[in-house]
């Protein structure tokens, strides 16, 4: 039996260049509108909040885009990442599937968001921008995003929704260690956030508000643009690195996956790993190739939701985008797996799940974290409650291939680990968790606001 377990890239090997579907894809993407004409937006309408180097990868139909220097540099610090195959998961399986996954929780803040934080540092830089707003939910993007203004001298300020930021005080802390400004929202400092205050000065917030808080913020100071970590297209072609990574080592070693597993939140994770074998479906070398979108089933966007334009925020701020949506104003229990509570969901997924090219599946929480225990008592990593939804699924279809003898190759996009969640595994180990049902009355009432589009 072949042992070796880790396959990694020399660090000269690491890709040179993007992977951006929008140059393959057999439809175009729909156009994203503007919420007040109802007609395309234009880069002009962008301008505001991102720098026009951004603004072209959003609608670049190039296949491949170089990935500038300065960034390649930082990346060097994590990058390439390792692809393992996890032989003790599939001996305590009793599989005979083969399981592969891609590791992005080696990167500093532990997940696979400086691979796009990195590069909108360095675009705004070269625009001359000083300061970046954002907000964070769970904290995971605000740290990514500190991490990346420390290397370019970008002052970032990040608005994190109340009630993780009195209850995950590390995630703020690492972002200030960064040298990143980190406070609660509402915030006193913007209108959208004095107006809650003024309402409910104990307002928990929520990821909507923050939103509109930083895009508040950005469009008022000249020297600040503002920056969003997943969901638009420029941010899967910054995560594109991990599939290219990926597909190379499985070149060298002579497989190609069967299945492919990933949670998606906005999606930018998963994208990332599978644009470039979705490449292949659609050129029709890999027909067979199967690609399983994973949410939680208490945010059940791909697999619940309408195919329809809705804002990409709660307040109605910004353009509408066509995609699976639960409705900006839905607000999904408190799961652990914050990075995947949102409503919407990439337009590029949307586009390949409309189109049939990809699937997608709902878990429920205790089963991930059934999952996740599992996968850190044989692969010994404890991993984000995000990633333990694709792990969840992973086992499934191996437990299928031990039912019908067949030795599938399966690959997991392992998005990050999760050092900073440890309440959420006390509180499964103790017993505390459980499940959400999927919120039907709350889905109807959100989807009953979605923006008419004609
Ligand atoms: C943020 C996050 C996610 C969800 O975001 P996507 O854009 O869907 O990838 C998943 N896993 C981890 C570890 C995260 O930090």
């Amino acid at each position: 039996m072949n042992k070796k377990t880790k396959f990694i890239l020399d660090e000269e090997d690491m890709p040179r260049y993007w992977y951006n579907i929008q140059a393959d894809l057999p439809k175009p993407l729909p156009p994203v509108l503007h919420p007040g004409t109802g007609n395309p937006i234009g880069p002009q309408d962008l301008a505001p909040l991102f720098p026009m180097e951004l603004i072209k990868q959003e609608v670049s139909t190039e296949r491949y885009i170089e990935i500038p220097d300065e960034v390649r540099d930082v990346y060097r610090l994590w990058r390439p990442t390792t692809l393992f195959r996890a032989h003790r998961l599939e001996k305590a399986l009793d599989t005979p599937a083969k399981i592969y996954y891609k590791y992005e929780g080696t990167s500093p803040p532990g997940s696979h968001k400086p691979n796009t934080a990195v590069a909108q540092a360095y675009y705004n830089k070269m625009e001359g921008i000083k300061r970046i707003t954002t907000e964070t939910g769970a904290g995971q993007w605000g740290s990514a995003l500190s991490f990346a203004g420390s290397f370019f001298g970008i002052e970032i300020k990040v608005y994190m929704v109340r009630i993780s930021y009195d209850q995950k005080p590390y995630r703020r802390v690492m972002m200030e260690a960064w040298g990143g400004k980190c406070i609660p929202s509402p915030s006193p400092e913007t209108q959208a956030g004095r107006n809650m205050l003024a309402k409910d000065p104990d307002s928990p917030g929520s990821l909507g508000l923050a939103i509109s808080e930083a895009v508040e913020d950005a469009v008022s100071r000249d020297d600040t643009h503002y920056s969003l970590g997943s969901v638009l297209n420029h941010v899967l072609l910054h995560q594109s690195i991990i599939g290219l990574e990926t597909k190379a080592l499985m070149e060298k070693i002579g497989v190609y996956p069967d299945i492919i597993v990933g949670c998606v939140g906005g999606g930018s994770n998963f994208a990332g790993m599978y644009l470039p074998f979705v490449k292949d479906k659609i050129d029709g070398t890999k027909p067979n190739l199967r690609i399983i979108n994973v949410e939680p089933a208490s945010c059940p966007t791909l697999t619940k939701g309408p195919y329809a334009y809705d804002f990409g925020d709660q307040a109605g701020l910004t353009p509408l985008m066509k995609m699976f949506t639960l409705g900006h104003n839905f607000m999904p229990p408190p799961i652990h797996a914050g990075g995947l509570r949102y409503h919407g969901m990439a337009p590029i997924i949307c586009h390949l799940l409309n189109l049939g090219l990809v699937e997608a599946r709902a878990e429920h929480q205790l089963g991930t974290f059934m999952a996740g225990i599992t996968f850190a008592r044989t692969e010994g990593i404890i991993s984000a409650p995000e990633t333990m939804h694709a792990i969840k699924v992973v086992i499934d279809e191996a437990l299928k291939c031990k039912e019908s003898g067949e030795a599938k190759t399966i690959l997991l996009a392992h998005s990050g680990h999760g050092h900073v969640d440890m309440a959420a595994y006390e509180a499964y180990l103790s017993g505390k968790l459980s499940d959400y049902e999927h919120p039907t009355g709350a889905i109807k009432e959100s989807l009953a606001q979605l923006p008419k589009v004609y």
